[in-house]
């Protein structure tokens, strides 16, 4: 039987938000043996996500939970208290007799669909490369002999786990649940050390296990949308109905 792929998907309001989980959805919906965790940044679901996901064709699960405003700040990591809020979902839903796999897929990326076959297969930690990431075209684990020896990073080679939170590495459920404690912190991470400082609580360098052929594939892409041009939007004379975008 097929092992579950949980994506956890932390998402907010903006302009492009029902355009990004549509795209994501429409790759999604055709992977076999898949749950969407998808947690807003909000202080309640919004309509707008409550009706897309109902319409998704995805098995889903809808969470909640906002930034608290000091965080919402440029420079400080996004979506720690999202990612922490689906590991809690599953650690309290799920239980080591279900057999699982942990994604971080934020909303503006891009999957291909063969890395859900490559990720399927974790035991422990897998990782893998990720492209348009760190100033380079991609970044991936350098791997000799079948495991991770070092990093093709842009950006501080020195991390211990030099993987990027968009989409890199994949999680089995049973070392989520066995690590009860191990989250995102805010305190004491550094910006872009969040991915690593996690990583640290779970794993070590020497068991990660590189999929796409040995990290020389890339099958995930950290795209990131433009922000829309709003500026004619009229003040005064509304369209005569209400249309969501
Ligand atoms: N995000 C969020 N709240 C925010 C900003 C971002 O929940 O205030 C989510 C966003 O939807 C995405 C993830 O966090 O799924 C990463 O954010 P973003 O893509 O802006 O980060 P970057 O691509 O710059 O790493
Ligand atoms: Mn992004």
């Amino acid at each position: 039987e097929l092992t579950t792929i949980y994506a956890i998907t932390p998402t907010y309001s903006r302009a492009v938000q029902k355009a990004e989980l549509t795209r994501l959805a429409n790759t999604f919906r055709q992977v076999p043996r898949f749950h969407w965790i998808v947690v807003e940044d909000s202080s309640a679901r919004t309509e707008l996500v409550l009706r897309f996901l109902a319409r998704s064709g995805v098995p889903y699960t809808h969470l909640h939970i906002p930034t608290p405003k000091r965080y919402k700040r440029a420079g400080l990591p996004r979506a720690t208290e999202q990612r922490n809020a689906g590991l809690a979902w599953l650690r309290l839903h799920r239980s080591p007799r279900d057999s699982g796999v942990v994604f971080f897929a934020d909303d503006d990326n891009t999957y291909s669909l063969e890395l859900f076959d490559e990720m399927r297969t974790t035991r422990m930690v897998s990782v893998w490369p990720v492209g348009l990431v760190g100033g380079r075209r991609y970044e991936r684990p350098l791997v000799d002999k079948g495991r991770v020896v070092g990093w093709y990073t842009g950006w501080r080679a020195d991390r211990q786990f030099a993987i990027d939170m968009a989409g890199g590495f994949a999680v089995s459920l049973r070392i989520i649940l066995a690590n009860p404690k191990a989250v995102f912190k805010r305190r004491g991470s550094q910006p872009g050390m969040q991915e690593s400082d996690f990583l640290k609580q779970i794993t070590q360098v020497q068991d990660l296990e590189p999929k796409a052929q040995n990290c020389t594939r890339v099958l995930v892409w950290h795209t990131r949308t433009e922000k829309v041009n709003l500026g004619n939007e009229p003040k005064h004379r509304q369209d005569t109905v209400q249309i969501e975008v």
